[in-house]
């Protein structure tokens, strides 16, 4: 764990139990979100059981690759550099259809034939894995429009059956990173994906959270992620009353936004996953701005 977190301080990995008392707290606190929690609420779960077993090592980082890591000019592996544990994914790819099959969202209401496809044995999920490490979304549109779905419908399953596989292949990868990495650059110094969020710890720090691998990054505080925008000015933060935990960091160069947990007002254990779900809402008042 790194030194910023706090004893209740989960960010992206979680156990079992913190996760399902979280997952009811939420349905209690915000019931519009039911429905969404009752789907993500098991996968989270069925995620974080995955991750105790699972063996992925990602590819070994070149000396080359390093040094232009250690020089913030590249970050440290490409996507395909992750390597999926096959058995756990699979395993996980049919809990995870099974549970979109039971669920009342919005997003599965209409699919449930097509869970009920691809969770039979004679489908096989490994192509969509490595779709998804390739970002070939070439695959994704074609073998969507063969089982007359959307490319993101296949996507959820997908990604979220490989997720353990990376998280803890990321987590491998740490070792390469300095404790006092201060990156500045766009995008995960991990994988180079896009942060989904944003938090500020116990000390204030600013640190971003990868869509993609999870790994968790310490950035300047008045800096934008995705123009590197640095000038005051154009930087500023939009907050409600209602939820004092929350804020959403805006840049006026490159109209990008990214949503802030602030984890010093946050009275329950912080796990990334069910804050990104459970903000929705903050995301609708953001229309002209683009999300990452
Ligand atoms: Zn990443
Ligand atoms: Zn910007």
């Amino acid at each position: 764990m790194n030194p910023h977190h706090t004893a209740d301080f989960l960010a992206a990995n979680a156990n079992v139990d913190t996760v399902k008392s979280l997952v009811d707290e939420l349905k209690t606190m915000r019931p519009a979100y039911t429905s969404i929690l009752d789907l993500f609420g098991p996968i989270f779960l069925a995620q974080e059981r995955a991750r105790e077993s699972v063996t992925a090592r990602p590819g070994k980082v070149t000396e080359a690759r390093l040094e232009s890591f250690q020089h913030q000019e590249r970050f440290l592996v490409d996507k395909t550099a992750f390597t999926i544990d096959m058995v756990s994914a699979k395993l996980l790819f049919g809990e995870i259809c099974a549970i979109a099959v039971k669920s009342d969202a919005r997003e599965m209401r209409s699919q449930t034939v097509l869970m009920r496809t691809i969770m039979a044995p004679d489908f096989d999920p490994g192509p969509l894995f490595q779709a998804v490490i390739n970002d070939d979304e070439d695959f994704f549109r074609t073998t969507a429009l063969a089982y007359q779905t959307s490319p993101q419908t296949l996507h959820l399953p997908a990604y979220n059956s490989i997720k353990p596989s990376i998280t803890s292949g990321a987590s491998m990868l740490k070792r390469y990173l300095p404790e006092d990495l201060s990156w500045q650059k766009p995008g995960c110094p991990v994988c180079g994906s896009l942060p989904v969020l944003s938090f500020l710890d116990a000390a204030g720090n600013r640190i971003l959270i990868c869509g993609f691998c999870w790994s968790e990054w310490k950035v300047p505080r008045i800096w934008c992620p995705f123009c590197l925008e640095t000038d005051s000015r154009k930087l500023h933060y939009q907050s409600g009353d209602s939820e004092k935990e929350y804020r959403i960091d805006v840049c006026d160069q490159c109209r990008f936004y990214l949503k802030t947990i602030d984890t010093r007002r946050l009275d329950r254990p912080f796990y990334a996953p069910l804050e990104a779900l459970v903000t929705a809402h903050l995301d609708l008042h953001m229309k002209n701005y683009h999300a990452a």
